[in-house]
């Protein structure tokens, strides 16, 4: 497995590489879900490219830029055993030179969910992926359901601009409690971890509401919200049953949704969803 820094390394290092190339972007500090993605890359793909940058651009002045989790020696051992055959691992300023200004947006789908709470989050997702793609040239690129609406957003953005990537959205690997995994879990003391599965529990719940005939969005959501309410430890930011493709609120009798949330647990903010009706 190659490691490279700079752009100029990085296009000689991907011009060695049999194609099909599979791109895995992630910010390190990598679990068992990013792991998921490499994995899936490796068996579609000739070639595994995978990016580690934890990108300023979309975290707000308040948010958890600096205490971010790292552990690069560790992210290379996994992604060496999984098989990637090349990390690229950008520097701030080859990724950001002074005098930047150029950025990609993606409009609606980014004003809604994570957009209201996080308004300069997706230009920063959508740029660095954009200059991610433009530098790896990947035929493939993986990203995880977890961020539901991240991949809905690359898709809009791959399409609008041409860029010829196949997107492949896999499934949320979670603990044995059902805690979708994230870098941010660490975070969380022992009392916080076990107040963070409400998230999913919750989920569940609406979900089985649903499959035993509910279809009424606004008790869908009722549903997430009356057990977030319930655990003292949970403050939940918000509780949407929207269409999976548009993101729109969807209000009344529902036959497919996506039900996503955003959660504070102390500071920790934590994300989760699922879809019903599939
Ligand atoms: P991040 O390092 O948080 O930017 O995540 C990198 C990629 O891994 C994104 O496409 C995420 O959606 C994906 N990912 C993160 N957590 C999970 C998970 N628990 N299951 C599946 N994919 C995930």
């Amino acid at each position: 497995m190659e490691t490279v820094t700079s752009l100029s390394e990085l296009r000689a290092a991907r011009a060695e590489l049999p194609e099909h190339v599979g791109i895995v972007p992630t910010m390190g500090y990598l679990h068992d879900g990013h792991l998921s993605l490499a994995e899936r890359a490796r068996d579609e793909c000739a070639s595994v490219v995978a990016t580690i940058f934890v990108n300023p651009t979309q975290f707000a002045p308040e948010e958890d830029l600096d205490a971010y989790p790292r552990d690069l020696e560790r992210d290379l051992g996994l992604l060496k055993e999984v098989g990637v055959d090349l990390v690229w691992m950008p520097a701030l300023k080859g990724m950001y030179p002074d005098e930047f200004q150029t950025w990609v947006t993606v409009d609606d789908l980014t004003q809604v969910l994570e957009g209201t709470s996080r308004p300069t989050h997706f230009r920063g997702v959508t740029t660095v992926v954009a200059k991610l793609f433009n530098g790896v040239q990947p035929q493939k690129a993986y990203f995880g359901q977890k961020d539901a609406q991240q991949a809905v957003v690359i898709q809009r953005m791959v399409k609008d601009l041409d860029f010829p990537i196949e997107i492949v959205v896999c499934p949320i690997v979670r603990e044995a409690d059902g805690l979708a995994m994230s870098s941010r879990n660490t975070y969380l003391n022992p009392e916080q971890r076990q107040a963070a599965t409400v998230l999913y529990r919750s989920l569940s719940a609406a979900k089985a509401a649903f499959e035993a005939g509910e279809r009424q969005a606004e008790k869908l959501r009722a549903v997430v919200a009356e057990m977030v309410d319930a655990e003292p430890l949970a403050q939940l930011e918000y509780i949407s049953c929207a269409h999976p493709e548009t993101l729109r609120e969807l209000q009344g009798a529902v036959e497919r949704a996506l039900l996503s949330m955003a959660v504070r647990v102390g500071k920790t903010r934590l994300i989760d969803n699922l879809e019903v009706g599939r």
